[in-house]
């Protein structure tokens, strides 16, 4: 007799057989409309091509919006982070305190000034970096604290600048998910002494590449602008032996990380258009929040009043034990169901470069606990509420498969 075929789950579920959706829906995409592409056009009609007046509106619309007294545009949020570990006076042997839960982009900025990345390990519910690990790790060699508001979510500043203040350090904040994100009422990038956001694509707004610095202090601000250009300065009170209106003076080594006036052109259109790309970021992330309330094989991000995300991402973790699927292979379910999910992060020193460096694995067990079982799914603001409901759909029909 023939051995009766046994059927697969895929079998049984005509539906199953089908994705959720035809086409991949990536994790993050820029929104860009006709009035985007006319502001740059315009601009590329300009007399300035390079850092130009547009730089200087967009600096201003960045600086207002936030409240901070200055802000100075890069080139990219990493030469940002890059400028403002060297404005903030990091050098050979200092230590800045900063997230293994990051981007490597992070901590490479303290490596490239020559200062050392200290990794503190991250809250197990915010993923954010935990103040009491900063505490145990402070050293006469501390110079400053790197924190990043992960997925948008602003990091806990009150005890942050209470250890700042208790040993004379600077905070320089990696918002780089968080333009638009506010603590106890207060915009991120008028908190700490410095703040970063970025413009890269999936960032809450773009500018292609592209990254900025907010700043309440008039010092940092000015070491800041020259890094940007070679470290020159043109001020003519500025210079040593001030020589005539072609001289200039270098004083400290700078490098050219200036913005295109094009760029800004698109960024302050996009400014434009922050608070309604915010507000449909934050319907999306509620609408995930009601979906996904009752299941119990994952869990659901924060979210409170006094730490208000700007939801850069929307970040899942699986519940190992009540899964027979491991990350790898939900992950691999639902992109083939089209939902282009993603992982957040890779703990910075595992990668083999801060291996090399001598840093050991196990050094922050919460980061590489939570790296296991993260998840993020799609949210940015131009998905379309069937977008949104494929994600559902997708993520009730794999964690359900999954279920033990
Ligand atoms: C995107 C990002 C950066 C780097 O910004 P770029 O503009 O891409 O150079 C730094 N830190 C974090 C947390 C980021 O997400």
């Amino acid at each position: 007799m023939e051995k009766p075929h046994k059927r697969t789950f895929e079998e049984d579920n005509e539906n199953a057989r089908r994705p959720a959706r035809n086409a991949m829906l990536p994790y993050g995409r820029q929104w860009i409309d006709d009035r985007d592409c006319q502001a740059v056009a315009r601009a590329l009609l300009d007399d300035f091509i390079t850092t130009g007046p547009k730089v200087a509106q967009f600096e201003q619309a960045i600086a207002n919006y936030v409240g901070a007294r200055f802000a100075v545009a890069f080139s990219s949020g990493t030469s940002a982070l890059r400028g403002a570990c060297q404005a903030a006076g990091i050098e050979n042997d200092d230590e800045v305190i900063t997230t293994p839960f990051t981007f490597v982009a992070t901590a490479n900025a303290v490596l490239h000034t020559g200062g050392t990345p200290v990794f503190a390990d991250i809250d197990a519910d915010t993923f954010n970096i935990d103040p009491d690990c900063i505490k145990r790790l402070v050293t006469p060699r501390t110079k400053a604290i790197l924190p990043v508001d992960y997925a948008g979510r602003p990091v806990a500043h009150r005890e942050i600048a209470e250890i700042a203040k208790r040993h004379e350090l600077i905070v320089i904040e990696d918002a780089a998910h968080a333009l638009g994100a506010t603590y106890d009422g207060k915009h991120i990038g008028n908190i700490a002494d410095m703040t970063m956001f970025s413009f890269h694509p999936v960032k809450p707004i773009t500018t292609g590449e592209g990254g900025i610095i907010t700043t309440n202090d008039e010092e940092l601000y000015e070491r800041l602008t020259r890094f940007r250009s070679h470290g020159i300065t043109r001020l003519p009170e500025a210079c040593d032996h001030y020589d005539g209106p072609w001289y200039y003076e270098m004083h400290s080594l700078g490098i050219n990380a200036r913005l295109t006036d094009f760029q800004a052109a698109l960024g302050l259109s996009q400014m434009a258009k922050l608070d309604g790309f915010l507000s449909r970021r934050r319907a999306i992330a509620k609408a995930y929040q009601l979906a996904f309330s009752n299941m119990d094989t994952l869990m659901t991000p924060p979210d409170d009043d006094i730490a208000r995300s700007g939801w850069h991402l929307y970040v899942i973790r699986l519940v190992p034990e009540r899964l027979r699927a491991d990350r790898a292979q939900i992950y691999d379910a639902l992109r083939a169901e089209n939902i282009g999910v993603n992982v957040h992060y890779i703990p910075v020193y595992t990668h083999p470069f801060y291996q090399k460096l001598g840093y050991p694995r196990g050094l922050c067990p919460v980061s590489e606990t939570c790296y296991n079982t993260v998840l993020s799914l799609p949210l940015f603001p131009s998905m379309t509420d069937d977008d949104v409901q494929d994600v559902i759909f997708a993520v009730h029909k794999v964690f359900d498969h999954y279920k033990t």
